[in-house]
Formats: C-alpha cells, sequence, structure tokens
C-alpha cells in the first residue's frame, strides 16, 4: 500500500486568544501530505508553528478551523481512532521522575488499553537500548536516554506513525547520532515518520521530503533533494590582514551583508560564483586570508531565497 496517505491535512488554521484582544495566528491554511514509509521534515525557525501543527495531532491543541486526516481517519469524527494511528513524542521532556523505565512503558500501554500478553515492552527497551535502565530511576537518567525513553513511550501502542517534536533538543551531538539511527531503524521496518526541527542540516539528513513553515505558512514542500537545489545563496565570512573596498556587485552575485574593517561577511549565489573566484578577487589586493568559514545561510535567507523564486 504505497502512496497511501497517512496524513492529509487541509486548510488548517490555528489563532490563539492572547490576552484579550491580542491574537496570533500559529497556523495559516497550511495544506500538507505524508505518504507511507516516509521520513517527513517540518522545518521552521522558532515560532513558525510546529508545535502547535504537532500538538493539533496529538489532541492536545484544538484547531480552529480546517480538516485533519489521519490514516484515513478524520480527527473531529474519529478522534480516538487518530490517537491510536500516532505515538508521539512531545518538544518537552514530561517523565514521571520517580517511576523506572519499564514501569512508565507499562503504565502507558495500560493507558491505551494494550493488553498483558501484547505488551512488547521489553523488544522497546531494547530498540532504544534502555534495556541496562529498565529498573532505574528516571529522574537518575541522562538526557539522551530520557529523550529515548520518550521516543519508547510513543511506541507502546505500535502506531503506524510516529510524530517527534524537536527530537534533539538538548540531545548532545553523540547521542543524536543515536537517536537518529533508532528513527531510521523505525522507519525501515515500516513506520511512517514525522519530525520538526529547526536546524536544516538535520533535516537534510534525515528527511525523504521537507516541508518549510514560516509565521504559520507554507513557503516550501519538495523532496529534500529539489529544496537544497533550490536554495540559491551561501555565505562566506571572512578575516583578512588588511582593510579593502569591496561592495555589493563587486562580483556577480555578490553580497556584501557586513564589513567591519577587516571582518567581512558575504553572500553568493552558488550557481553564479565560487569561493574561489571570491579568493582569486581577494588577491588582487594583496590581501591575506586569516580566517574563513563557509555556510549555507540560516533559515531566514533560506525563506528569503525561497519566496524570491
Ligand atoms: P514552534 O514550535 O515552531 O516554535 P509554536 O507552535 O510553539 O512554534 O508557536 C507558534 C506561535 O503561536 C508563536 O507565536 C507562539 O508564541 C504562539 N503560541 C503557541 N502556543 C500558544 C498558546 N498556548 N497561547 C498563545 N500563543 C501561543
Ligand atoms: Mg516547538
Amino acid at each position: 500500500m504505497k502512496d497511501k496517505k497517512v496524513l492529509k491535512i487541509n486548510k488548517l488554521n490555528k489563532t490563539y486568544a492572547k490576552n484579550g484582544l491580542d491574537k496570533v495566528e500559529a497556523l495559516k491554511n497550511l495544506n500538507l501530505e505524508v505518504k507511507e514509509g516516509e521520513i517527513f521534515g517540518l522545518l521552521g525557525p522558532n515560532g513558525a508553528g510546529k508545535s502547535t501543527f504537532i500538538n493539533i495531532l496529538a489532541g492536545l491543541v484544538v484547531k480552529t478551523s480546517g480538516s485533519v486526516n489521519v490514516w484515513g481517519f478524520d480527527i473531529d469524527k474519529n478522534p480516538r481512532q487518530v490517537r491510536a494511528s500516532i505515538g508521539i513524542v512531545p518538544q518537552e521532556l514530561n517523565l514521571d521522575p520517580f517511576f523506572n523505565p519499564r514501569k512508565l512503558l507499562e503504565l502507558q500501554a495500560g493507558m491505551y488499553g494494550v493488553k498483558k500478553k501484547d505488551r512488547i515492552t521489553d523488544t522497546i527497551l531494547e530498540m532504544v537500548s534502555l534495556d541496562n535502565q529498565a529498573q532505574s530511576y528516571s529522574r537518575g537518567l541522562s538526557g539522551g536516554m530520557k529523550r529515548r525513553l520518550m521516543i519508547a513511550k510513543a511506541l507502546v501502542h505500535q502506531p503506524p506513525i510516529i510524530i517527534l517534536d524537536e527530537p534533539t533538543a538538548g540531545v548532545d551531538v553523540e547521542l543524536r547520532k543515536n537517536l537518529w539511527e533508532n528513527i531510521k531503524l523505525l522507519n525501515k521496518k515500516g513506520v511512517t515518520i514525522i519530525l520538526t526541527t529547526h536546524y536544516l542540516n538535520e533535516a537534510e539528513e534525515m528527511c525523504d521530503r521537507i516541508a518549510i513553515i514560516n509565521k504559520g505558512e507554507l513557503v516550501a514542500l519538495d523532496s529534500t533533494e529539489n529544496l537544497i537545489k533550490k536554495i540559491k545563496n551561501k555565505i562566506v565570512k571572512l578575516k583578512l590582514n588588511k582593510n579593502i573596498e569591496i561592495s555589493d556587485g563587486s562580483l556577480n552575485s555578490l553580497k556584501v551583508l557586513s564589513k567591519n574593517n577587516n571582518l567581512i561577511t558575504l553572500s553568493y549565489e552558488k550557481e553564479k560564483l565560487t569561493v574561489g573566484e571570491i579568493i582569486n578577487f581577494l588577491n588582487k589586493f594583496d590581501a591575506e586570508i586569516v580566517d574563513m568559514s563557509t555556510d549555507d545561510g540560516d533559515l531566514e535567507d533560506v525563506f528569503v531565497s525561497l519566496i524570491n523564486n
């Protein structure tokens, strides 16, 4: 059943009422579809509306308007079936500190009405590499272990869809890798993964397709490969041994984002200019490069270049 739509969002809106007259439009006419078996990334800066979206799916936030269909079930008509179809890993760690991982998973299974004989507690603990900590108090677990325990909790009812909200927040680099491996493994077993992040490189590494939202609006939705191609701008930061005269347009597509004596930040379009050409240009001034770094620009730059397409 490939290409079955596991998630279908139509004209989804959420407006929060904030102290009296103030309103926050957290989601504006959002349309999305997620296919079975994919890893789908929802990317956007802080405040974009990612958690609002996830919390609507989780039944924690009530949408203002629009339709949400999960695994063929409408969230208004069949909220229980929707809940049974997804496992949610929320952004905040909310674990009872006095229960051990095994107990927490057993309680969670009970909450989802999973019968004792159908529980797979030990399999899950092994899968997230917490089998050795099965009997330890949750409060004694490291940040990465807690995060993995949150994933484990989302798996007790064996849902076909797992949704993770900023899964790497507060997880150090080493454990991050381990976390991604866990998620990829789940995906290999046929689980559809939906995750949010505000890191482009993370989404790029993990996801088959990426949606970008900004201020509640969808600004891009494409395969990861196509999306990365569309990001036209690169940024180069330079520290030179002397002050030089460089301005917008000195080279094709070159923009001077900031210049503070010999510290310069430039942006350029990767299809029109290379770092090599920039270095050649600097050589004409007999300027020596003391330090240099390049990156893909932050998400805001990505939005600008996508919106201007
Ligand atoms: P993200 O997860 O992408 O950082 P959120 O969904 O948390 O974004 O927030 C989107 C917008 O909605 C923000 O402007 C945020 O301040 C606002 N918001 C989120 N939750 C509430 C709430 N319970 N009440 C009022 N405003 C909220
Ligand atoms: Mg969030």
